[in-house]
């Protein structure tokens, strides 16, 4: 435990977790506080890292974070700040809440009457989805659910390129990449997988005026195409969303370092 890299996603301040979607994987405010408070001398120096650049980070992870003095690195989404998209999985997971049945184009018709059948569904559909470049995702979502992006400002629930300049200057906080739109980059082309790092980096660079060196993935996936590719455009460190290095890791370690996500290694957590 004490060498592992912890992987966070979303807090949320209490322990009712409906309104977020299946996929989300937020902790409680108190679970993140009970562990924090319970780290021994050995963990302090392991890695917190967040992904997807949540505003939670800002409101209930920081005071936290510098009450007990624990390093983090925020992962940034780069086309989640600003409030200009959210990740298609929240608009998905609402749109099956609110239906009765959802003619998923392609992939056919699913009911969703009871829970059990819109988890189905949003699995599937998801899967599905997370293959898709940002255009294609747009698309498919404006066709499925009529709009690609929430409906409702309140629904906004990333940090804004404001936030994440203003996180850069804390000095327990390290600012990384995410990619750009949260594809997984192993399905796209080459060129677009780099172009994904390359804009992000630039991104990040341009609003914390930091050189931008971490890199997380978005689901975790890469190759080593990418992480190569990725190294050659400036990143030095590469991470995982799991405990498992891929057969080829060992050619680009740093590039290729593995997570545990923090529900599965820290007991009360879940
Ligand atoms: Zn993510």
């Amino acid at each position: 435990m004490a060498t592992d890299i912890l992987m966070i996603h979303d807090i949320v301040a209490s322990e009712d977790r409906t309104r977020t979607s299946p996929w989300k994987s937020a902790i409680s405010r108190s679970e993140f506080e009970t562990f924090l408070k319970n780290r021994h001398a050995d963990d302090m120096s392991s890695l917190l890292t967040f992904d997807d650049g949540y505003a939670s980070f800002i409101s209930i992870a920081l005071p936290l974070l510098r009450e007990h003095k624990a390093k983090a690195c925020v992962f940034i989404a780069t086309s989640f700040m600003d409030g200009s998209r959210e990740p298609y999985e929240d608009a998905l997971w609402k749109h099956i809440n609110g239906s009765d049945k959802v003619d998923a184009c392609g992939l056919g018709v699913f009911p969703c009457k009871r829970t059990t059948e819109k988890l189905v569904a949003y699995e599937r559909i998801r899967l599905h989805l997370k293959t898709l470049s940002l255009s294609q995702r747009d698309a498919w979502m404006i066709s499925l659910a009529g709009h690609p992006q929430p409906q409702n400002p309140a629904d906004m629930l990333f940090l804004t390129a404001e936030e994440v300049q203003h996180l850069a200057s804390e000095q327990l906080i390290t600012i990384g990449s995410h990619a750009e739109s949260h594809t997984t980059l192993t399905s796209l082309s080459l060129t677009d997988a780099i172009l994904e790092m390359r804009h992000s980096k630039a991104r990040l660079e341009a609003v914390t005026g930091r050189s931008i060196t971490d890199i997380s993935y978005p689901y975790g996936a890469s190759n080593l195409a990418i992480r190569i590719a990725g190294f050659l455009i400036g990143y030095r460190r590469g991470f995982l969303a799991s405990r498992n290095r891929p057969r080829t890791a060992w050619l680009t370690p740093n590039m290729a370092i593995p997570r545990a996500d923090i529900r599965n290694v820290v007991p009360g957590i879940r």
